[in-house]
C-alpha cells in the first residue's frame, strides 16, 4: 500500500535567492537559499513530491531535531527555496523555552498543500496562515536540511498562530524502525509519554521570548486523530490546486514550477536555471550569534 520511498538527492546549494547572507548549522554549511535539484534538474520544494492523500505523505524537512535555525520554505521566491527567517535585518533562531532545547522534532512540510488565507477553516474558525502545512516527524532519525522522506500521518493539532490556522500534523517516518507500531495518535500517547504535552507546550510558548503572547488552539489543544488529519491534508491540498491552476489568487506567492503540466505558471528547466543563476552567489555562513543559547524560564499558565 506504500509508495517507494523518494529521497531526492543533492540540494543544490550552490546558489541562494536573495537573502542576506548568513546563518550557519553544525558542520559548516551555508544559510542561504536552497533550491532542490534531483539529478541536474531543478524543482521546486513546494511542488515536487508526489502528493498521497491516505494516511501516508510525504514530508521535506527543514528544520531538524535540536536545531534552532528558524528556516522555512520561501513561498514568495521562483522556485520556493528553503531560507533561514529574517526579521527586521537579522537572522530568526527559534529560542530555547525551558525544557526544549531548539526543535523536538524533524519539522517541515508537505508539498502541494496550502493553508488559504482566504479560506475560513470550519474548525478553527480562522484563515490559514499562507503557507503549506507543517508536519512535526517524530521517528528517532535527525533528518537532513531538504530531505524528502515518506511518513505515516498519526494526528494533528490545530494551533492559532497570531489569529491564523496553523495545523501541525503529528508524523513518523515510514523508515523508522518502531515504525509499525505508530497508527494513531494514541500511540503517541502511550509510547512517547510527556511527547504530544511537550509539543503543545512547544507551540504555546515558541514566540514568547520574541514578546509575542501564547499562542491558543482550537479543541482546547486536544490533538486529533489520524483521520481527522489526512482529511486536513486532502482539504489544504485542494486549495493548493486552485492555487497552483490559478483558480485561487496567491498574491505575491510565486507558483513557478516544472511538473505540474496545465498550469499557468509551469516553466522550462532553462528558464528555471536562468532563475537559479541570476540569484546572487552563496556566502559563507554566517557564526551563531551566542545569545542563541540562551534558555528562557516562564512560569505556566
Ligand atoms: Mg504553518
Amino acid at each position: 500500500m506504500f509508495f517507494c520511498k523518494q529521497h531526492l538527492t543533492g540540494v543544490n546549494a550552490e546558489r541562494g535567492a536573495g537573502q542576506p547572507a548568513g546563518g550557519s548549522v553544525p558542520g559548516g554549511a551555508a544559510g542561504n537559499g536552497a533550491c532542490l535539484s534531483v539529478g541536474s534538474k531543478l524543482c521546486s520544494l513546494w511542488v515536487r513530491a508526489s502528493f498521497v492523500a491516505k494516511a501516508t505523505a510525504f514530508l521535506e524537512s527543514h528544520v531538524q531535531r535540536l536545531m534552532q535555525l528558524l528556516l522555512q520554505i520561501a513561498t514568495k521566491d521562483p522556485l520556493n527555496p528553503i531560507k533561514q527567517d529574517v526579521k527586521k535585518g537579522k537572522l530568526r533562531y527559534v529560542a530555547n523555552v525551558f525544557p526544549h532545547k531548539g526543535y523536538i522534532w524533524n519539522y517541515g512540510a508537505i508539498p502541494q498543500t496550502w493553508e488559504d488565507p482566504g479560506h475560513k477553516d470550519e474548525n478553527t474558525g480562522c484563515c490559514g496562515d499562507n503557507d503549506p502545512i507543517d508536519v512535526c516527524e517524530i521517528g528517532s532519525k535527525v533528518c537532513s536540511r531538504g530531505e524528502v522522506i515518506k511518513v505515516k500521518v498519526l494526528g494533528t493539532l490545530a494551533l492559532i498562530d497570531e489569529g491564523e490556522t496553523d495545523w501541525k500534523i503529528i508524523a513518523i517516518n515510514i523508515e523508522d524502525p518502531e515504525a509499525e507500531n505508530y497508527n494513531d495518535i494514541n500511540d503517541v500517547r502511550r509510547m512517547k509519554p510527556g511527547y504530544l504535552e511537550a509539543t503543545v507546550d512547544w507551540f504555546r510558548r515558541y514566540k514568547v521570548p520574541d514578546g509575542k503572547p501564547e499562542n491558543q488552539f482550537a479543541f482546547n489543544g486536544e490533538f486529533k486523530d489520524k483521520d481527522f488529519a489526512v482529511n486536513v491534508i486532502k482539504s489544504t491540498h485542494e486549495h493548493w490546486k486552485a492555487l497552483i491552476a490559478k483558480k485561487t489568487d496567491g498574491g505575491e506567492i510565486s507558483c513557478t514550477n516544472l511538473t505540474v503540466s496545465g498550469s499557468p505558471f509551469c516553466c522550462s528547466q532553462e528558464c528555471a536555471k536562468a532563475t537559479v543563476d541570476a540569484a546572487p552567489p552563496c556566502k559563507a555562513a554566517n557564526p551563531i550569534p551566542p545569545e542563541v543559547d540562551r534558555w528562557f524560564y516562564y512560569q505556566k499558565n
